[in-house]
């Protein structure tokens, strides 16, 4: 077979791997090529369904605030140079009874790295946000920096961004394998073969299939997401109605304003198990979760047609301790991002920025951000003591 020459070579032209093609490609002098199974955007990602939270006030604490005040800086510049609405700043309001664990450390992270935020009392929550059944006890924090991003216009605003300088790219062509050479990496494909100086595998809930090192860290989680009719849709408006993320009791509920004009989007905590492959996961909800759902979402949101009104099944690639595998092979030619766990499209253009950078040969000192424990033998480590992923809430 013959091998065709390429500098860099991005596996996966979903979340990470179309944020490190926009990188790449600003790259001059570099030769770069994106690999894809699927066509251009596409449903079976794990950034499939419409929007995805971001937030700076994360309840996962100080580690993740770098990455995300980076990334939303590159989703201001992916806005800039596409021309495209991607990030809807419209906050985030996190409800829960007072002195709820995520909800404290998420007051502790934005007071620690002072970041623009709101705390609201149970009236306060009542007057301002009716659309919300707020029950007794309930306290608030608006993000001011938070908000709903668009994944499949980002999607393909990087792609496009990446091809308009100059990356090729390749749909509809799955990675068949791998094979690290003195003189680079082979990546054999169901439409031929390259040989590159350095690749990205950026492929998601398939990661396992080309890194087996991965198979003891990596679980599948399934998440559903479920949309509901309002009554009055122009109170859940982005201007209205800011993303969240809703805690009662053992409910978590998490979703966005309507960017359709007649249904948000509220989904809860998944009940699946985990998996090990994308060929063993669900494709839709039972008719009895999304009942269970909607008796849920009645007692969280006020006028709200308890069936959903649009329903999807997708599935996310979790570590452990949900810290991303963001790591490069000894060889140096072989970068690895996996393990978004459920909560990594907000930070993606950073994962993104630092693959082109490991790629492309920078020295990890000049990273900027990139912490230690991302590395898999230190996930390996962690894994030796937690044992693996074994299921949870988004
Ligand atoms: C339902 C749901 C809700 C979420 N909500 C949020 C949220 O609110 N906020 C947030 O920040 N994060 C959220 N996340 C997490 C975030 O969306 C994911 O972590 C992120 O999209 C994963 O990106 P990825 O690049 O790892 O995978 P993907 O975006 O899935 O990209 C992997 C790509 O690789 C391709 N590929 C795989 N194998 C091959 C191969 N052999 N050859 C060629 N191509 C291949 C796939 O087709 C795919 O396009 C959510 C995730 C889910 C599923």
């Amino acid at each position: 077979m013959d091998l065709q020459r390429s500098n860099v070579v991005v596996i996966g032209a979903g979340t990470v791997g179309s944020m490190a093609l926009w990188q790449l490609s600003k790259r001059p002098g570099l030769t770069v090529v994106g690999i894809e199974q699927y066509g251009r955007v596409h449903s079976h990602a794990s950034y499939a369904g419409e929007s995805r939270v971001f937030r700076t006030a994360v309840h996962e604490g100080g580690t993740y605030v770098r990455m995300i005040q980076r990334s939303r800086d590159l989703w201001r510049e992916l806005e800039r140079e596409s021309g495209r609405d991607i990030y809807a700043e419209v906050g985030c309001l996190s409800i829960a009874p007072e002195g709820f664990p995520d909800f404290e450390t998420a007051l502790g992270t934005v007071r620690e790295f002072d970041l623009p935020h709101r705390t609201l009392s149970t009236e306060e929550l009542r007057a301002e946000f009716p659309q919300h059944r707020i029950h007794d006890g309930d306290v608030g924090l608006l993000d001011a920096h938070g908000g709903g991003l668009r994944p499949e216009v980002a999607v393909m605003s990087a792609l496009d961004l990446a091809e308009a300088n100059g990356a090729e790219l390749h749909f509809n062509t799955a990675v068949i394998d791998i094979e690290e050479r003195a003189n680079g990496v082979v990546v054999r494909t169901t439409q031929g073969a390259w040989l590159a100086d350095s690749v990205v595998i950026a492929s998601g809930s398939w990661s396992t299939r080309l890194s087996p090192e991965l198979n003891d860290l990596l679980r599948l989680q399934v998440l559903g997401l479920t949309w509901f009719m309002p009554k009055r849709p122009d109170l859940f408006a982005p201007e209205q109605f800011p993303a969240f993320l809703r805690d009662a009791g053992s409910v978590h509920f998490f979703g966005a304003p309507s960017f359709d004009g007649y249904a948000f989007k509220a989904c809860t905590n998944p009940e699946w198990p985990v998996y090990r492959d994308v060929a063993e996961v669900p494709t839709a909800h039972t008719r009895e979760e999304l009942i269970r759902i909607g008796q849920r979402a009645a007692e969280l949101f006020e006028g709200i047609n308890p069936e959903p009104v649009r329903e999807s099944v997708h599935h996310c690639a979790y570590t452990p301790d949900r810290l991303p595998v963001v790591d490069r092979s000894a060889s140096g030619r072989v970068v690895t991002v996996a393990g978004l766990s459920g909560h990594g499209f907000k930070f993606s253009p950073q994962l993104g920025e630092w693959a082109a950078g490991l790629a492309a040969g920078d020295d990890l000192d000049a990273i900027s951000g990139w912490d230690p424990r991302f590395a898999l033998p230190a996930h390996l480590e962690r894994l030796a003591v937690s044992g693996p992923y074994t299921g949870g809430g988004h």
